[in-house]
């Protein structure tokens, strides 16, 4: 094979293949259980799968409308003006994306230039730093305070400067399984008031919330609203992550400029998917027992795990388990986590990739949202390490 000559400037140099696609491969090459990439191993509804065949068959198979069609948008309006009493006008402040990065990406797109400053929170999901650095913004971490991974508020505030244009939030959290308190939101109120920053909320964990807890979402302040971009997957709600189906919520201003950047990178997003969904989300409220069943698989989980060496704090949302090894091994976790799946055959992520200097805790992610079964199968062997 010739290959291109000409110069290749790197638009992300310092980015590898991301951790999920990495460890997901290295489960599958030794034959690991993989409770690294976030993912169900139980279907989805036979209800739904039935509404998706259904539309298809019927011929809903051509382009959807370009924000996404309006019986879907106008479900979403409704769930969440019932969930957050806030109404987001579906002609002009709703979009259908291809899953949550999607909606990430098109937000940051939409409103980071050159030299902006983006503050990230570390750990942070793995798609925020490239999306803002990919459009020349520059990523501004605060790390959360180990080992409940709480917010620094005094350490974002001083990280601020007339240069930062985001602020990403996400609660539940992905990789730690902590929940934002309603002292955060406030707090976030306040340090954005009176300034030029937009929130990126990243609320696709919004109804895996465990022990009563309430979801504490920017929809529920009106100063933060005007100012932010909220994402959602229904890969989480009905356990389709491969469908990639997500949306994005923004006030008006805000939305006009997502969509000048979502034309253009997607148009539009799967169409039999929208009609299912949208006759779905009009039946009974599916997703408001996923907190309980998926409370009830940590439980399963942490409860065979409970004489192992390993220790826990039980995670509070989203459907990833932290686990700590510190009392088995100082290697690294990047090392353990190969090591546990290539000998061991339990596949997790480690989570020191998600901090931008490699900060090893000596904790492991592992992915709980799997059947019986899978989960007693990886709590025998973690057990016997
Ligand atoms: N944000 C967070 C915090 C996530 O964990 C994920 C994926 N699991 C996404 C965004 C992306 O969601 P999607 O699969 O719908 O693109
Ligand atoms: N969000 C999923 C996780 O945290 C993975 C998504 C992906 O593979 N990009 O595991």
């Amino acid at each position: 094979m010739t290959h291109y000559t000409g110069p290749i400037k790197p638009k992300l140099p310092h980015v590898g293949t991301t951790i999920f696609a990495v460890m997901s491969q290295l489960a599958h090459d030794h034959q690991a259980l993989n409770l690294s990439q976030g993912f169900p191993d139980f279907p989805v509804s036979e209800e739904l799968i039935g509404l998706v065949n259904a539309y298809m068959k019927e011929g809903y198979n051509q382009y959807a409308p370009m924000l996404g069609i309006p019986a879907l948008r106008e479900a979403i309006c409704a769930k969440i003006e019932d969930l957050y009493g806030r109404v987001y006008h579906p002609e002009k402040e709703i979009n259908i994306t291809a899953g949550a990065t999607q909606a990430i990406y098109t937000a940051v797109a939409a409103v980071i230039h050159p030299g902006d400053e983006v503050i990230l929170l570390a750990p942070a999901y793995d798609s925020y730093a490239p999306a803002v650095e990919v459009h020349g913004g520059i990523p501004v971490y605060s790390h959360l305070k180990a080992p409940d991974y709480s917010i620094d508020w005094e350490e974002v505030q001083a990280r601020l400067t007339p240069r930062t244009r985001m602020i990403v939030i996400n609660t539940p959290h992905n990789p730690t399984g902590t929940v934002l308190a309603e002292t955060d939101l406030q707090r976030l109120d306040e340090v954005t008031r009176d300034t030029d920053i937009i929130v990126l909320s990243d609320e696709v964990y919004e109804h895996i919330m465990f022990d009563g807890q309430v979801h504490q979402t920017v929809m529920r302040y009106p100063s933060l609203v005007e100012r932010s971009f909220v994402t959602f997957s229904f890969g989480k709600i009905f356990h389709g992550t491969g469908w990639k189906m997500g949306y994005c919520l923004g006030p008006e201003n805000l939305m006009a400029e997502f969509r000048s950047v979502h034309q253009f990178l997607v148009y539009c997003c799967n169409t039999p998917i929208q009609y299912a969904i949208a006759d779905f989300l009009k039946g009974p409220s599916h997703y408001l027992g996923i907190g309980q069943m998926l409370q009830a698989k940590r439980d399963f989980f942490l409860d065979l795990l409970k004489d192992s060496r390993f220790t826990f704090e039980p995670s509070s949302g989203t459907y990833f388990q932290l686990l700590d090894y510190s009392r088995i091994t100082d290697e690294k976790d990047t090392e353990f986590a190969v090591r546990l799946t290539e000998e061991h055959k339990v596949a997790s992520i480690p989570v020191s990739v998600f901090y931008p200097d490699l900060v090893d805790h000596k904790v492991l992610r592992f992915c709980f949202a799997k059947r019986e079964e899978t989960l007693q199968k990886a709590a025998a062997i973690l057990c016997k390490i």
